[in-house]
């Protein structure tokens, strides 16, 4: 006799996902892999762009307008500090995010 067992698999059409995803994550880096920014400087008008593989968000919030910085690398103070007004600019940005059932 065969005692392994089988994994059920419940059919997409059975399943309902409520809600949608709001609140701040938990996450300290948050990467968006394959996720980038383009833009211009406003200042220059250099093209910049900011890669959410590489720059992470840090506590994001879900569903909630937030500013986000965009550096340019030309406007850069001579000692990296940061201070928007100098060297770059901000984007105002909404992190969404959804679950869906999907079928095999
Ligand atoms: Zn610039």
């Amino acid at each position: 006799m065969n005692m392994s067992k089988e994994i059920q698999r419940i059919p997409a059409s059975d399943v309902t996902i409520e809600g949608t995803a709001d609140g701040r994550t938990s996450e300290k880096r948050f990467y968006l892999s394959g996720v980038v920014l383009k833009t211009r400087c406003p200042t220059c008008k250099k093209e910049i762009e900011r890669d959410f593989g590489d720059r992470y968000l840090s506590y994001p919030y879900y569903g909630t307008p937030f500013d986000l910085d965009v550096w340019c690398d030309n406007c850069s103070e001579p000692n990296g500090k940061y201070d928007p007004t100098y060297n770059g600019a901000i984007v105002k940005v909404q992190l969404n995010c959804s679950l869906t059932v999907v079928d095999d």
